[in-house]
């Protein structure tokens, strides 16, 4: 008989944390949900909406508005907590004052014996994944961002419909920062075991190289599109904490672009970023180095360099 719970403390209940426990209880994927928010009334009131939900639901599982205190036996700590950009607000100030936001959750987080793995949504993504890592003084193997595993969703997708081919048998990666300077290494996407490069060779112009562009550039502004059309995104990022959680409790040893620490891979070394990696129950098992082709390792580098000269702006 099992008995160990699978336990998620989620902070920041907004429309991406809540996106993300609407998922957790529709796919059954932990036992005990606890909701932290700055704003207390909104965590009980989203509680009180999911339990109501809980009868037409496969799953028993126990949601309730707690505390800090409540996140000491949990096995995830999953973090959308955040505070909206300013109009006329620079992005370093953004950035300083999320920092600021981060302090006042890790810091009780850590202290109420927390034990498990950080997964971040906050944007940017990488940077903050860095500060929960530092703050928090984990293992940088326990402390994993969102990275690009959405915009790696959204290219197998567009692949998907391009190409005809189901997405579950594409395996193409966004990697680099989430935000302008990711890439599509193109020179590592396949179809089943066949490259994309070489179909495109193969067929006489009816796959073309620039298409293929087009679609690395929909998936590089589609979070512009949609917040232009509805002010934010966030089904999509419930869905892909969803599955990121779901490699963690079931020792999936699953490959996901999540934002990792890079520790000498691609020549990189303390910069968090969204690269292919092995998930497992104890979070990064390992980072998955691909062959990138030269012009696609400056890309990576390229990206690397913005994402560090924004961490050291910070002076943490
Ligand atoms: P939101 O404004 O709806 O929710 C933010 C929540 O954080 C609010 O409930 C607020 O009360 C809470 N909060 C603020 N300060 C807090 C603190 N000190 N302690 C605890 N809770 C606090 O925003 P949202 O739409 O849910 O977006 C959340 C974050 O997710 C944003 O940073 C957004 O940019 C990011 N996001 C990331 C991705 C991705 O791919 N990684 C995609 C979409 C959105």
């Amino acid at each position: 008989m099992r008995i160990d719970k699978r336990k998620i403390a989620l902070i920041g209940t907004g429309m991406v944390g809540m996106s993300y426990a609407y998922a957790l209880l529709n796919q059954n994927v932990c036992d005990e949900l606890v909701l932290i928010d700055v704003n207390k009334e909104r965590a009980i009131g989203e509680a009180m909406d999911l339990n109501h939900g809980l009868a037409f639901s496969g799953s028993n599982m126990k949601i309730y508005a707690g505390r800090y205190d409540d996140c000491s036996d949990a096995d995830i700590a999953v973090i959308c907590a955040g505070v909206a950009q300013k109009p006329g607000e620079s992005r370093l100030n953004l950035l300083k004052r999320n920092t600021e936001v981060f302090k006042s959750i890790i810091d009780p987080v850590t202290s109420s014996g927390f034990n498990g793995i950080f997964l971040v949504a906050t944007n940017p993504v990488d940077i903050m994944t860095r500060i929960t890592c530092t703050l928090s003084g984990f293992n940088p193997r326990r402390v994993l961002g969102t990275g690009t595993a959405l915009d790696t969703a959204r290219l197998r997708y567009l692949l998907g419909e391009y190409l005809k081919v189901d997405p579950r048998n594409i395996h193409a990666y966004v990697m680099g920062e989430h935000g302008d300077t990711e890439f599509v290494p193109w020179s590592q996407a396949m179809v089943a075991t066949k490259s994309i490069t070489e179909l495109c060779e193969e067929s006489h112009g009816s796959i073309c190289a620039q298409e293929l562009e087009q679609i690395s550039e929909e998936v590089r502004t589609a979070a512009y599109k949609i917040i232009e059309a509805k002010n934010a995104t966030y089904y999509g990022i419930g869905m892909a904490l969803t599955r990121i959680t779901k490699a963690i409790l079931g020792n999936e040893h699953s490959v996901l672009t999540v934002s990792a620490m890079l520790r000498g891979e691609y020549g990189q070394s303390g910069i968090f970023t969204g690269v292919p990696c092995i998930i497992n129950q104890n979070g990064v098992q390992r980072v998955l180095p691909l062959s990138l082709s030269e012009e696609e390792s400056e890309k990576l580098e390229q990206s690397c360099q913005i994402l560090k000269r924004s961490y050291e702006e910070l002076e943490i």
